[in-house]
């Protein structure tokens, strides 16, 4: 199948029939999400990996981080038993299927995985989707990948149950921001209810994901805080801050404990735009952005090597706080 690698509209029919088919005809099915996980990549994923045991395939999902651990906040998630350390994953499979990656990169040690993939079906709603799958069922349309998840389920004639809900709701719930972005369509509500019908406890996931933490967050959350600047000539405004592995370290702190602070910056009034630098265990930069409307940080991040969406998008930087904050001020 040619890979569309800019897409205008919803997924076409024949690329559905085409994923279908293939994953209706395998019995060995590898599945892999981005690194750093968050609720809409790994959800999916775990919600597919589930609906495909229950059929009886053989499912083997990962992400290619060197150090492979679920950040905690997710490991609620039905599926853990699923996972497989990607050193362990199929060097060549079959068919495997991708959820919530943009390029390749995101794939991490998996990319070369995806390279020698027979067949590789790409679920994605990011606009900066690359088309690297050879079926892509990519629709920047799609509040989350979870909902791209949901109809391949259901076109799959699987059951959603209980355990599979689970994984989508998280999807749903962390990409539309609790129902809050503006992607929040009659749809979404829709598939909430669907999704509600099945028994789970909203209450449990939303704590799960967002309102629980070490102590040591809140002294971590303090140090960041105190450091953050606002640059009101910077394009709608600038506010960012940054936190340290030695910050962490402190506390001892992993490095999913901090990427909700963003949530906090990101209030201020005076700014469009509010960035993070978050320094992880190998010493890398992974700066989130977050825009208002008035700057399609998506673009920015591009530019720098990342991606994302208009209004939340990302990239790694190797460079020195300062270095790495006047490209991209140059930028905005
Ligand atoms: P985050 O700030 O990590 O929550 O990410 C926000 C959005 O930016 C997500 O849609 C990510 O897929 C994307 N993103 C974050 N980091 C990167 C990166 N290093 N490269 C490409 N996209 C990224
Ligand atoms: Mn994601
Ligand atoms: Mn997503």
């Amino acid at each position: 199948m040619t890979p569309d690698p800019r897409y205008g509209g919803p997924v076409p029919g024949r690329y559905w029939d085409r994923a279908v088919e293939l994953i209706s005809s395998s019995d060995e099915i590898a599945l892999a999400c981005h690194i750093s996980p968050d609720g809409d990549a790994l959800g999916s994923m775990l919600a597919v990996g589930l609906a495909l045991r229950a059929a009886g395939k053989q499912v083997t999902a990962s992400f290619g981080e060197r150090r492979f651990t679920v950040p905690r906040l997710l490991r609620f998630l039905p599926g853990q038993d699923l996972l497989v350390e990607p050193g362990d994953y199929p060097a060549a499979p079959e068919l495997m299927v991708t959820f919530d990656v943009p390029i390749v990169d995101r794939l991490g040690m998996l990319s070369g995985n995806a390279g020698k993939a027979r067949e590789l079906v790409v679920v994605d709603h990011h606009r900066s989707n690359t088309g690297f799958g050879t079926v892509n069922l990519v629709d920047p349309a799609a509040a989350a990948t979870a909902v791209l998840a949901e109809d391949l389920i259901h076109r799959l004639g699987l059951p959603v149950d209980r355990a599979v809900a689970t994984g989508l709701y998280a999807g749903l719930v962390t990409d539309t921001g609790s129902f809050r972005h503006s992607s929040t369509t009659p749809g979404v509500h829709a598939m909430a209810a669907r999704l509600l019908a099945t028994g789970l406890n909203p209450e449990e996931i939303a704590r799960e994901l967002w309102d629980r933490s070490p102590f040591g967050y809140l002294k971590v959350l303090g140090a960041v805080l105190d450091r953050v600047k606002l640059e009101p000539e910077v394009g709608g405004g600038l506010v960012w801050t940054f936190v340290t592995r030695a910050d962490r370290a402190a506390y001892g702190l992993p490095y999913d404990e901090v990427e909700g602070i963003i949530d906090v910056v990101r209030r201020t009034d005076e700014a469009d735009v509010a960035v993070i630098l978050k320094e992880d265990d190998d010493g890398a930069w992974q700066v989130s952005t977050r825009s208002k409307g008035g700057v399609d940080v998506s673009r920015v991040c591009s530019a720098l090597g990342g991606g994302g969406h208009t209004k939340a998008a990302g990239f790694t930087s190797h460079l020195p706080v300062e270095q790495t904050m006047a490209g991209l001020r140059a930028l905005l």
